[in-house]
């Protein structure tokens, strides 16, 4: 369609980063388009409706930069989930493993409660450990996941096929496959 057009086109394909035989995708192009990024914005503020989602969580740091203005769009709270040791409150924790070591990431225990609906939102699901890891927060915080919503899913990385069961039936949906 027009828009995953649009968006595709501003998107920056860098070769060998962070490092060698990865193809990064960069989003910065985006953001310097208001067409672009405003078209974006809508796109995902609509997951928000169709999902019934009544808050947006953010992974560190591009899930900040789409998250917000699409919560702002759709009238819902922003939470950002970030890497450990940010948040200066009580936190609730969730480590996971990456290709060589792990990582942790953090979210404020008390903007989380049981009722709460929450679509996850970043820019990019590679192998989808840090999205799995933010729905095992969101759950442990005693939310539900309403959904993960992502502009570019990299579809031979089996990000989805790993997150099904952790989303248990919660739409994954992504603006671009490639
Ligand atoms: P995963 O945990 O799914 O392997 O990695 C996803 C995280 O790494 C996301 O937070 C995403 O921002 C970042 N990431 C991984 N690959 C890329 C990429 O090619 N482009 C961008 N912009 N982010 C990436």
């Amino acid at each position: 369609t027009g828009i995953q057009e649009l968006l595709l086109s501003r998107i920056r394909d860098v070769a060998d980063y962070p490092e060698p035989g990865v193809m990064f995708k960069d989003i910065t192009p985006l953001l310097a388009d208001p067409a672009a990024f405003t078209a974006l914005t809508d796109a995902l503020a609509e997951i928000v409706v169709s999902t019934a989602a009544t808050k947006i969580v953010g992974l560190e740091a591009r899930g900040f930069i789409l998250g917000a203005p699409v919560a702002v769009r759709a009238g819902v709270g922003f939470i950002p989930v970030r890497k450990a040791g940010k948040l200066p409150g009580a936190t609730l924790s969730q480590a996971y493993d990456l290709e060589y070591g792990s990582a942790e990431i953090e979210v404020h225990a008390e903007d989380l409660a049981a009722g709460d609906r929450v679509l996850v939102v970043d820019d990019v699901l590679a192998t989808g450990g840090t999205a799995e890891a933010s729905i095992r927060l969101i759950r442990r915080a005693g939310a539900d996941v309403a959904g993960l919503a992502v502009l570019m899913e990299l579809g031979f990385l089996g990000g989805r096929a790993r997150l099904e069961p952790a989303l248990s039936g919660a739409p994954l949906e992504s603006l671009l496959t490639v």
